[in-house]
């Protein structure tokens, strides 16, 4: 199948306009026709190369929100015309026992990215989202609740099940205090969540403009990042806190919020080392942990909740020839709060 969406060459290189084959449907594939493909910061972190060598030409993306086009023989799942979603890894051994526990995105085999990985034989290169079109396995993609605007849609697909998984997995909820470490992608639809599922809310940030936004998300609480004296008087308090931000930040002043018995989750992935104080997690036997998006069946309970709850991500609509310079803002935090790529302009 013939695919035309925008590549990178090159680490240090801008992305440019690409075409490429998608394989044909095998019986248990669909295909679709991409509407809306969000950008991930770590759709860039890979593009240059930040966490260690790429497979190019590389066509990012793995929020993508679409309609099937064609169903393979055997597939009962979708039909043509359904509104389906496709998130960050599109296969796994589907032997290991995560891949059994619906968990593929823990493969011990590893799971297949939408981009930058091999398919299960090892040789083809995936392709991601930036593109008009993509053919995935029934089994790793999930129906979008039809009440949901397209466009919101898309980012929930890797930014919306990345939060949610381990605001489940940790019980958010009401009688707890959950942080939010940074307002970005990530961080906004974790706030959103939070606040949906009860928890009490705060955002912490190093951009001060962003407190209206947070606030309306459902934060009960903005703390202003800049200044060291705000953490004084919140230490000992949170019972989870989430770490979104995509560049190293010093870990410690975050440990010292939380209370005993308290977690704070490395969502975030600069690609560089982490200094930790060990005091300081052994001082209230606080735990430091990590988390990476979420499994098919539970992407497809976070969709279900958003359709239920109305929410979706707040997004920028951007034209393909847009991608380098969105690539630049989002770099520089100034995102309100995703950008998504309408895929009619590939
Ligand atoms: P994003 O939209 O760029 O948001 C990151 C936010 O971090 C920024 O908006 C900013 O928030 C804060 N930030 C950025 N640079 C900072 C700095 N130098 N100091 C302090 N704060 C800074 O990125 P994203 O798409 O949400 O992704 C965030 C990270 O999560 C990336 O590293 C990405 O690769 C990773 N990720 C992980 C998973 C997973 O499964 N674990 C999944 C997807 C993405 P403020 O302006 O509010 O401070
Ligand atoms: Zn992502
Ligand atoms: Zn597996």
């Amino acid at each position: 199948m013939k695919s035309k969406g925008f590549a990178a060459h090159a680490a240090n290189a801008d992305l440019a306009p690409f075409e490429f084959e998608r394989r044909e449907l095998r019986p248990n594939d669909v295909a679709l026709d991409i509407a809306y493909a969000g950008i991930c910061h770590s759709d860039i972190h890979q593009a240059r190369e930040e966490w260690g060598p790429s497979i190019f030409p590389m066509v990012p993306g793995h929020e993508i929100a679409g309609v099937v086009t064609s169903v393979g023989s055997s597939v009962t799942k979708f039909s043509v015309g359904d509104r389906v979603g496709v998130g960050v890894y599109v296969d796994s051994c589907r032997e290991c026992a995560p891949c059994k526990a619906g968990l593929g995105n823990y493969c011990v085999e590893g799971m297949t990215g939408t981009y930058n990985g091999f398919e299960r034989d090892g040789k083809t290169v995936t392709m991601g989202g930036y593109s008009n079109n993509f053919v995935i396995d029934a089994d790793y993609a999930v129906k979008i609740p039809n009440n949901l605007d397209m466009s919101g849609v898309a980012p929930l697909l890797c930014a919306g099940i990345t939060l949610y998984s381990p605001l489940r997995h940790w019980k958010a909820g009401p009688g707890m205090k959950v942080g939010i470490i940074g307002l970005g992608g990530l961080g906004h639809m974790g706030t959103k969540f939070a606040a949906a599922l009860g928890a009490e809310v705060t955002v912490f940030s190093h951009s001060p403009n962003k407190k209206d936004d947070a606030i309306s998300m459902g934060a009960h609480k903005f703390v202003s990042t800049n200044e060291e004296a705000n953490f004084k008087p919140l230490r000992g308090s949170y019972d989870l806190i989430l770490n979104t931000v995509s560049a190293e930040i010093n870990l410690d002043p975050y440990l010292q919020l939380l209370k005993l018995d308290g977690t704070l989750v490395m969502i975030g992935l600069s690609g560089k080392p982490y200094p930790i104080q060990a005091g300081t997690l052994l001082g209230a036997r606080r735990s430091l942990a990590g988390s990476m998006i979420g499994g098919v069946p539970e992407l497809q309970e976070m969709l279900d909740f958003c359709g239920k709850n109305n929410i979706v991500s707040d997004v920028e609509v951007i034209k393909a020839n847009y991608i380098n310079t969105a690539y630049d803002r989002t770099i520089a935090s100034d995102v309100k709060y995703r950008f998504v790529i309408d895929a009619s302009t590939f």
